[in-house]
């Protein structure tokens, strides 16, 4: 059994556990700390994320883009905006720009730009990174934690843990961040899927990649929760896209708990305006139009010149109009096809999937650690930071945001260097 001697751990090779590793190595020198990956290699998850580019935060940050544990996100977020990511990513000699929506990328527009950076850092700084390192046991030896595989112990004073959650398999997660937690006697609130597409009761198959630029409401009890707006894509078992995404969180907090934000409800649903640049009168009136010029076509085909010409075949379907043609719509017809193409009605029908969900929510909250610091109550010494606490982001660079801020963090209160290093 090989015996490793360090200043720290952190266990988990993503953006958090590169931050974190940073932060100590920065703090306690060469040679001070060891990062252990149970995958092959580190990074997995970062390199998909932003589909390759990477969205690595936002100039908007604020706690109003975070979910969960209101303690920790005023802690990490409060004090760690878009200007002291950029610093951080300065620091290690990355560019980043904006876009025109405020999300942040590396101005190579490549997520293995970010990977190399942290990895080049951490080599720069003497940070050993041991991958395929399962960790089969932590315990308490003379004030020290001793990290144990199947063929090396680490022994260490200060451990991190970054082990991230179990979303987007594909990318290797899996759920042995919370058993290390279990191991550890730490609690945790339940973790459901977040920012994933929703399945709904109405399966359009004819709609299957279909992709519309508009506006979704979420209805809980018929009362607008969240809207949201973008492009709306269209799938076998209901519907995606990032203005979904952001509503899916609400979704499976339904169907885990039956309320939403606390907040009882009995019925959801999500109202789709896929016409939302038209108030209901202007697009009244331009079909009126359209059915002077579409003559002899079928109603199916009124909407065509607005959106996919399957998605108004299913709109015309949808008001038992498909068996006319455009000219004989009457007056009252035509207010049907605009309300419905105002408002194409979606029931969920279940809680998002993990499989294809970008975050978890839920995880390690204030009861276990102290927000301030990120260090379990129970293990002194012990800090855990990234997916693994009970703290979710909107779409747009937030999650990632969080990742490096909580990582620097628990790194700066673990070597004592306070709010210097974060
Ligand atoms: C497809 C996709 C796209 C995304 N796009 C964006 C985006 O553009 N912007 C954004 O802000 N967020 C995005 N996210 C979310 C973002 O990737 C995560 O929030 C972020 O990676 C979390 O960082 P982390 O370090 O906490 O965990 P992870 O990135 O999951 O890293 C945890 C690491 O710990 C390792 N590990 C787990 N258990 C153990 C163990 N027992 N021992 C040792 N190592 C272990 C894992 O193998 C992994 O390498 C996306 C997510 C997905 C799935």
């Amino acid at each position: 059994m090989e015996r490793i001697n360090v200043k720290a751990a952190v266990i988990g090779g993503g953006p958090s556990g590169y931050a974190a590793a940073i932060g100590l190595a920065r703090k306690f020198g060469g040679n001070s700390t060891v990062m252990l990956e149970r995958q092959a290699k580190t990074g997995r998850k970062l390199l998909a994320t932003g589909n390759g580019r990477c969205n690595i935060s936002n100039e908007n940050v604020s706690p109003e883009h975070y979910h969960g544990d209101e303690n920790i996100i005023g802690s990490v977020i409060g004090g760690f905006n878009a200007d002291a990511l950029k610093g951080f990513f300065t620091s290690l000699g990355v560019l980043l720009r904006s876009d025109s929506e405020g999300r942040i990328y590396p101005y190579s527009n490549q997520a293995v730009t970010i990977l190399d950076s942290l990895r080049n850092e951490c080599a720069r700084l003497g940070v050993s990174e041991r991958c395929s390192f399962l960790t089969r046991s932590i315990r308490r030896e003379n004030g020290r934690f001793v990290i144990t595989s199947d063929d090396t112990e680490v022994f260490c004073e200060k451990l991190i843990i970054a082990a991230g959650s179990k979303a987007f398999p594909q990318s290797g997660a899996d759920d042995s961040g919370y058993g290390l937690l279990k191991m550890l006697g730490i609690g945790y609130k339940e973790i459901f899927p977040a920012l994933c597409p929703i399945s709904t009761a109405e399966k359009y198959r004819s709609l299957k990649g279909v992709r519309a630029r508009g506006k979704v409401t979420l209805l809980a009890d018929g009362k607008a929760l969240k809207e949201t707006q973008g492009e709306i894509q269209f799938t076998d078992s209901g519907i995606s896209g990032i203005c979904v995404f952001e509503l899916s969180r609400s979704v499976s907090e339904f169907f885990l708990k039956g309320s939403i934000d606390g907040v009882t409800c009995k019925k959801l649903q999500i109202a789709a305006d896929l016409v939302s640049s038209l108030s209901f009168p202007e697009l009244c009136s331009y079909l009126l139009t359209c059915k002077e010029l579409f003559g002899a076509a079928p109603a199916g085909e009124l909407l065509s010149g607005a959106l996919n010409i399957q998605l108004s075949r299913v709109i015309a379907k949808t008001c038992a109009l498909s068996e006319k043609t455009c000219s004989s719509l009457t007056a009252r017809d035509i207010k049907q096809l605009a309300s419905a193409a105002k408002r194409l009605t979606f029931t969920p029908s279940g809680m998002g999937s993990f499989s294809s969900a970008q975050v978890c929510a839920g995880g390690v909250g204030s009861d276990e650690v102290f927000p301030d610091s990120l260090m379990s109550k129970n293990h002194k010494g012990l800090y855990i930071c990234g997916e693994l606490l009970d703290v979710d982001g909107d779409c747009g660079g937030f999650n990632l945001h969080f990742a490096i801020a909580s990582g620097l963090k628990a790194a700066a209160s673990a070597s004592g260097g306070g709010k210097s290093l974060h």
